[in-house]
C-alpha cells in the first residue's frame, strides 16, 4: 500500500489549523494534525515543501521506519516545527492502518484499558463570582475535574481567564478561552508574580469553601515562576489539594524541577512545549513530575508520545495529554486513541471546539458525563470537509506576552 497523495491543508474556521491529508492507491486516507500555534505556516512549509515529496511511493504501513527516515534524515533534529510535521505524518499512517485494519485504532495500540476518558475543562473568571459561575456551568456540562484560573488584583489582562466578546454581534458574549488574537502583532499583557502568589490561595480556599473537597481542580502556572516562587505556591496550595500545578516554572530547566519538588507535596505536571523524550530524561527518571503533559500534535505523534509514556509509566508518571482548541479535532481524536489505550492515564485536557471547526472537521469522538471516548469507526474518527475548510482561510494570530511593570519581557 503506497501513498499515492500527500496534501496540506490550512484553515481557519474559528482559528488556524494545519491537516496532512494521506492518500493510498488503495484510496484509503488518513489524517494528522500539525497545527503550531502562531507559527502555523513554517509547518504548513515544512510539509509542504521538504516532507510531502519524500512520503510518495512510501509503503504506508511503514509507520516506525517513516518516522525514523523523517527525524534522523533532516539531520537538524528536534523542535516544535519538525515535531509537528512528524506527527502529522505519523498520525494519518495510523490513521490509515486503523482503516486498512477496519479498527479504531485504539485497538491496534493494546485495546482499551478504561471505559471512558476522564476529561478536565478550563473555567476562568475575573472575579470570585465570575469563577463559581464558570465552575458551575463546567459541572452542567459534566465535567467532573476542573481547571481554575483567575483574575488577578491590579493586573488587566491575564492568561486563562475568559472575557466576554466584544465585537459586534458577540457584545457581552462569553466564549471559551482562547488567548491567540486575530491581528497582526501579539496582544501584550501585564504580570507581577508577587500579586500572584499573594492572591492564588485566597482563589482555591473560596473555591474548596464553595464546591467542597471532592472536586478535582487544577491550576496551570504557565511558567511564570522561578524554582523558589513555584516551590511557596505549590506549599501554599497544599491545603487545597490540587490535581496538579501545571507548569510552574519555564519548561527548559529540567533541574529546576528538583528545588521545587523538595519543598512540596502539590502534584506536578509540565510538558506542553517539549517536543521530545529528552525534554523529559531527567524529570522522569528523578521522579521530579506526575504527569506528562505533551500533545500528539507537538511530540512527534502517536509512535513518540507512547513511547514518552511507557518510560513515565516506570516511574508511576502518568499522562495528562495537552488538549486546548489549538489541537486540532484530529490531534484530539488521535490522544484520545492512545488515552483509552495506555495504561498510566492521568487525565485528558478537553476544550470544545467552534461550530465552524465541528462542521469542517466530522468527528466520532464523543462528550458525555465527564468521560471521552475516542468512538469506534475505522481509523482516528475524523473526517476533514474539504469544502467548509476552503471557506477559512488561514489568518494571522499570535498569542500575546507580557511585560513587567517596569516594562521588561517576561515569560507568557
Ligand atoms: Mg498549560
Amino acid at each position: 500500500m503506497k501513498i499515492e497523495r500527500a496534501e496540506v491543508i490550512v484553515t481557519s474556521p474559528d482559528r488556524n489549523f494545519v491537516t496532512l491529508k494521506l492518500t493510498t492507491d488503495d484510496g484509503l486516507t488518513g489524517l494528522g494534525d500539525a497545527t503550531l500555534n502562531g507559527r502555523e505556516l513554517s509547518v504548513a512549509s515544512y510539509l509542504s515543501d521538504h516532507v510531502v515529496p519524500l512520503l510518495i511511493n512510501r509503503d504506508a504501513h511503514r509507520i516506525e521506519d517513516t518516522w525514523q527516515f523523517l527525524y534522523r534524515s533532516a539531520y537538524w533534529r528536534r523542535g516544535p516545527v519538525t515535531m509537528a510535521a512528524i506527527a502529522a505524518v505519523d498520525v494519518a499512517l495510523w490513521d490509515i492502518k486503523a482503516k486498512a485494519a477496519g479498527m479504531p485504532l485504539y485497538q491496534l495500540l493494546g485495546g482499551a484499558s478504561r471505559n471512558g476518558i476522564l476529561a478536565y475543562g478550563h473555567a476562568s473568571g475575573a472575579t470570585t463570582e465570575g469563577l463559581f459561575d464558570s465552575i458551575r456551568s463546567h459541572q452542567e456540562q459534566g465535567y467532573r475535574a476542573i481547571r481554575v484560573q483567575t483574575g488577578v488584583p491590579g493586573l488587566n489582562a491575564i492568561y486563562g481567564v475568559a472575557a466576554n466578546r466584544t465585537t459586534e454581534g458577540n457584545k457581552g458574549k462569553r466564549y471559551d478561552y482562547e488567548p491567540a488574537q486575530r491581528a497582526a502583532l501579539p496582544a501584550e499583557e501585564d504580570w507581577d508574580t508577587r500579586s500572584y502568589l499573594r492572591h492564588l490561595p485566597t482563589v482555591f480556599e473560596a473555591v474548596r469553601g464553595e464546591f467542597g473537597p471532592e472536586l478535582p481542580l487544577l491550576h496551570d502556572g504557565h511558567h511564570r515562576m522561578t524554582p523558589i516562587q513555584a516551590a511557596k505556591l505549590g506549599k501554599a496550595l497544599e491545603p487545597y489539594d490540587l490535581f496538579w500545578l501545571e507548569d510552574c516554572t519555564p519548561a527548559e530547566n529540567q533541574e529546576a524541577l528538583r528545588l521545587v519538588r523538595q519543598h512540596t507535596t502539590t502534584p506536578l505536571a509540565i510538558g506542553e512545549i517539549f517536543n521530545t523524550v529528552w525534554d523529559y530524561q531527567t524529570l522522569i527518571r528523578e521522579q521530579l513530575i506526575d504527569y506528562v503533559r505533551s500533545a500528539v500534535t507537538h511530540t512527534g505523534g502517536i509512535t513518540q508520545l507512547k513511547k514518552i509514556l511507557e518510560f513515565a509509566a516506570q516511574y508511576q508518571i502518568k499522562s495528562g495529554i495537552h488538549g486546548p482548541t489549538d489541537i486540532s479535532p484530529v490531534g484530539m481524536a488521535a490522544a484520545l486513541h492512545l488515552d483509552l489505550a495506555i495504561h498510566n492515564f492521568g487525565i485528558q485536557e478537553y476544550m470544545k471546539h467552534g461550530e465552524k471547526t465541528n462542521a469542517t472537521f466530522q468527528q466520532t469522538f464523543t462528550f458525555d458525563d465527564g468521560y471521552l471516548h475516542p468512538g469506534d469507526q475505522p481509523g482516528i474518527g475524523v473526517e476533514l470537509d474539504l469544502d467548509e475548510a476552503g471557506k477559512y482561510p488561514y489568518q494571522t494570530a499570535y498569542l500575546p506576552f507580557n511585560r513587567l511593570a517596569d516594562g521588561t519581557v517576561h515569560d507568557w
